[in-house]
């Protein structure tokens, strides 16, 4: 029988290697003061722990464990006539939740935006028969491997209307999905960290590490970039709840702009 545990700190389930968890020990991550701690769907269940599920606009769910199983992440569930894609994956699947996104009409495809959004993938892949999407560049960071997971590496529509690519920088795998009939048809990004938003409205950002503040360099953070503004889109959400509501596409640009004056050095000058 498979012996497998789910990391206390990521949320990511894990059958490979049960003495530390490799996504918390990169350097995009940490270890929590006292070291790696491991626990289980039962526990998390005893715990209290639910699934919450949100509904962000017609046809667009938020999921977010309560309390946190995970980094704190958001998923999101898009609904499509040809089913529906998991965003993202919470590290935690609860019976309730499971009803719940069953009576959205369940779940055809999971596609986790990076490895810090695994969580538990393959729980929720066997729970409604999906195909868990991999990017090919980071199935090395997969912490539990199963028949559910597949590789991919060039863009491709998951589902009819939800289009992947992987703009890299965060992880070189770092993916985005374009949903073409979100915001009532003007186009919604699901960004995961690859794009993330900040508090100032209709701005965002870009980091090789959100914890540890990282940064990307100049170069990455233009091709991230203009990979992204190349589709349409009007308002993008990111993995944490966050959304630029409207002319998102623009804040990216923007953004990204700034960014790159910065890291560039054109403000020395103001240090
Ligand atoms: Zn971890
Ligand atoms: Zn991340």
């Amino acid at each position: 029988m498979e012996t497998w545990r789910i990391c206390a700190t990521c949320g990511v389930e894990n059958s490979i290697d049960l003495e530390v968890c490799a996504i918390c020990a990169d350097e995009r991550q940490y270890l929590p003061p006292g070291g790696q701690r491991w626990t289980s769907p039962a526990e998390r269940d005893a715990e209290g722990c639910r699934v919450v599920v949100e509904e962000l606009e017609p046809d667009l769910f938020g999921l977010t464990a309560r309390p946190r199983a995970d980094i704190g992440q958001t998923a999101l569930l898009a609904r499509t006539p040809a089913g529906n894609l998991l965003w993202d994956v919470p590290g935690h699947l609860d019976d309730a939740a499971a009803e719940a996104v069953g009576r959205l009409g369940g779940v055809s495809a999971i596609m986790p935006s990076h490895p810090h959004m695994f969580g538990v993938q393959r729980e929720w892949a066997r729970a409604f028969g999906a195909t868990v999407w991999v990017s090919a560049r980071d199935r090395h960071w997969v912490r539990r491997e199963g028949p559910e997971l597949r590789s991919w590496d060039e863009p491709f529509e998951v589902l009819p209307g939800l289009h992947s690519s992987q703009p890299g920088g965060h992880f070189p795998g770092s993916a985005v999905v374009l949903w073409t009939a979100g915001a009532g048809g003007r186009g919604v990004l699901l960004s995961g960290d690859t794009v993330a938003t900040v508090p100032a409205e209709g701005w965002v950002t870009f980091m090789r590490s959100y914890p540890n503040r990282l940064p990307l360099s100049a170069a990455v953070v233009s091709r991230v970039a203009e990979s992204v503004t190349a589709l349409e889109f009007d308002r993008l959400y990111d993995n944490f709840g966050g959304v630029v509501r409207a002319d998102a596409r623009a804040a990216v640009a923007r953004s990204a702009a700034r960014y790159v004056s910065w890291v560039r050095g054109d403000h020395d000058d103001e240090t």
